[in-house]
């Protein structure tokens, strides 16, 4: 599908510009293949085709007909599980095992979205005597997704299928930097039965075919996920048309440690939390704060963890692959020049070689103690960069969780009952984690930020939810 990577009413077309951008493999620097550089009249085109299709079969589908598509669409990427893991591992450079996951999530999201469309509804609403009121739960219409390269198929299951078993009809901006395993999964939707129209793609850069489509008047939602500069830019088109939106936007999610938690359960997930997709993950936990009494012994435990790590070419399955372009490495790099330029203390740095050249690489670094203040501290890196934090009791591990413009997820290691429940209501963040993080992506689980994370919900029924809207009726009957 060089070239020809535009998906609207239901076949693959190449950008009315026939412009094209290159794919590139981010562990070795190669381009192997391109995507069309679509522009505002693909828009259009894909836009004008899901309203037909909404106002066409789709709607006129029963709830349950148009889940069991959805269910099929997730057999059919099980069926083709590697052959999809292995694009999303060369488009997005993700060690191996990380694809793989990623695309039984995929598949988990057609399943849990494919059961629920049947068991969505209304209520009735008890009013003066003469009246009957139904609240109906009804679709949005078109509705538009806007969705980051870190992690594609994820996304494409998370925000796509709920919308689709709401009823909508979809249109797409994939990332530009990678959204192979998306574009492999709509031809699987087409065989699943997905009628034409119902799902369309429009692949191309941000600023054009990205902003053309915040700024439709023809769409009626908009999923954005991304990072919260692009977020703002999406709402500000979104509002010339009063167009509801969903935000998920990005983080700096604390995992916070009190001497009485099980350092042997914490430890692991305080070092995956980070290094997962190199870092590029909206809720990677990427600050630690650790209660003083323990600060020295996590610290050096975490470190060896650091200095074992192994960088490498993502189809090798390291435990760290490449950062997804060269302009991501130089920031994440310039994050790290800045740090040490300053004599912040580096408490561990990856060990092995820098990965193969021609790749975009960054060994994963953990600095300790860092001000939380400082700009690592604050600022989202999106890359392999942990800090940590000491404090002194649980105000003070409070006050520092929540000091940062971000909300997304919080992650608390404790044996103590009353403080888990305590600063579960304490923190500031969309999700918080007791004694776990990320509860193995739980596609059952409502997610989204708070304060510069965004706002809105996907997953679980709550993400369902987000892609309707309610119109009430009042029938008098006397
Ligand atoms: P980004 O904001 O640069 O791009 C996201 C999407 O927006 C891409 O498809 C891009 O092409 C498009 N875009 C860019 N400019 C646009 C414009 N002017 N109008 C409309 N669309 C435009 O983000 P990214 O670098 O791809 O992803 C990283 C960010 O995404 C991080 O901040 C991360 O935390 C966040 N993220 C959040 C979640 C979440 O669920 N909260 C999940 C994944 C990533």
């Amino acid at each position: 599908m060089d070239g020809q990577t535009l998906f609207i009413d239901g076949r693959w077309r190449p950008a009315a510009g026939e412009e094209t951008i290159p794919v590139v493999n981010p562990s070795t620097g190669e381009t192997f293949g391109s995507l069309s550089r679509g522009r505002a009249a693909d828009v259009d085109a894909a836009v004008a085709a899901a309203r037909r299709a909404f106002q066409g079969p789709w709607s006129r589908m029963s709830p349950v007909e148009r889940g069991r598509i959805l269910t099929r669409l997730g057999e059919l990427i099980q069926r083709d599980h590697d052959e999809i893991a292995l694009l999303e591992c060369r488009d997005v450079g993700k060690p191996l095992a990380q694809a793989r996951r990623d695309i039984t999530a995929a598949a988990r999201y057609c399943e849990f979205y494919g059961g629920a469309a049947d068991k969505l509804h209304g209520e009735t609403l008890p009013y003066e005597a003469g009246y009957t009121v139904m609240a109906l739960r009804e679709p949005y219409g078109v509705t538009a997704h806007i969705i980051p390269w870190n992690y594609p198929a994820q996304m494409f299951g998370r925000s796509v299928m709920a919308s689709l078993a709401a009823g909508n009809a979809v249109v797409i901006k994939p990332g530009e930097d990678a959204c192979l395993s998306i574009l492999a999964m709509v031809d699987r939707a087409v065989e699943a039965g997905l009628p034409d129209g119902v799902l369309n793609v429009v692949t191309g850069f941000g600023h054009e075919a990205g902003a053309a489509l915040s700024g439709h008047a023809g769409v009626d939602h908009i999923s954005f996920t991304g990072s919260p500069a692009t977020g703002t830019l999406v709402q500000q088109a979104a509002a010339v048309h009063n167009v509801p939106a969903t935000m998920e936007l990005g983080g700096k999610s604390p995992q916070i440690v009190f001497a009485d938690a099980d350092l042997d359960a914490a430890l692991p997930m305080l070092y995956g939390a980070l290094v997962q997709n190199a870092g590029q993950t909206c809720s990677a936990g990427s600050r630690i704060l650790v209660e003083r009494g323990c600060f020295d012994e996590v610290v050096a435990r975490l470190s060896a963890r650091f200095e074992a790590t192994r960088v490498g070419p993502a189809e090798a399955d390291p435990d760290v692959g490449p950062l997804i372009s060269a302009k991501q490495a130089e920031r994440v790099s310039a994050f790290v020049e800045r740090a040490q330029a300053e004599s912040l203390e580096l408490a561990a740095v990856a060990g092995g070689d820098d990965g193969p050249a021609g790749g975009f690489y960054v060994k994963p670094r953990l600095f300790a103690p860092v001000d939380p203040d400082h700009e690592l501290s604050r600022q989202e890196v999106f890359g392999p960069v942990l800090v940590a934090t000491p404090f002194d009791d649980e105000d003070h591990a409070v006050r520092l969780a929540n000091a940062t413009e971000y909300g997304l997820v919080a992650g608390l290691w404790t044996s103590h009952g009353g403080r888990q429940l305590r600063m579960a209501h304490a923190l500031d963040a969309g999700q918080v984690f007791v004694n776990c993080y990320g509860a193995g992506g739980g596609v059952e689980l409502p997610f989204g930020g708070v304060k510069r994370s965004g706002y809105g919900r996907e997953k679980g029924m709550e993400g369902l939810k987000s892609f309707t809207r309610i119109k009430t009726v009042a029938i008098h009957h006397g």
